[in-house]
């Protein structure tokens, strides 16, 4: 798996300036199951924001059904452990394949953070003081 893996992440073209990112994206890919990675590379479109532009235009290949964008700023000064949670959390999101509704509350944050935690990504205080200290 770990070839296809990174055959996905080199597809994602605004990863490509970010290596830190791109091995984030590989180590929690990583600990995924076939099924899970496979539903990831067929449904979900990376877009890391470029630091210091106001926009941005990436071009992908066409997809024929409904597909999920995952949207990152990353901050230089994220610690790699705060990276891994945000890939892996992000990546729950994408698992829950619709968007939040008011209904929600914070479940789907809830049952993000769970699938995290599941995938060997548990939010540590460290994180949370981090992630709340950025504001993010
Ligand atoms: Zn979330």
């Amino acid at each position: 798996m770990k070839s296809e893996i990174i055959k996905y992440i080199e597809s994602q073209k605004s990863l490509h300036l970010y290596k830190n990112l791109q091995n984030a994206f590989i180590d929690v890919l990583s600990h995924l199951t076939q099924e899970q990675f496979e539903k990831i590379r067929n449904y979900l479109i990376i877009m890391a924001f470029h630091q210091g532009t106001v926009g941005q235009v990436m071009h992908f290949d066409a997809r024929k059904s409904k597909f999920a964008v995952m949207q990152l700023y990353i901050p230089n000064n994220m610690p790699k452990d705060v990276m891994g949670w945000v890939v892996a959390h992000e990546l729950g999101h994408v698992m829950q394949e619709r968007n939040w509704k008011e209904s929600d509350g914070i479940n789907l944050e809830d049952d993000a953070t769970k699938f995290a935690e599941k995938i060997g990504y548990p939010k540590t205080k460290k994180i949370s003081d981090w992630l709340v200290a950025e504001k993010a």
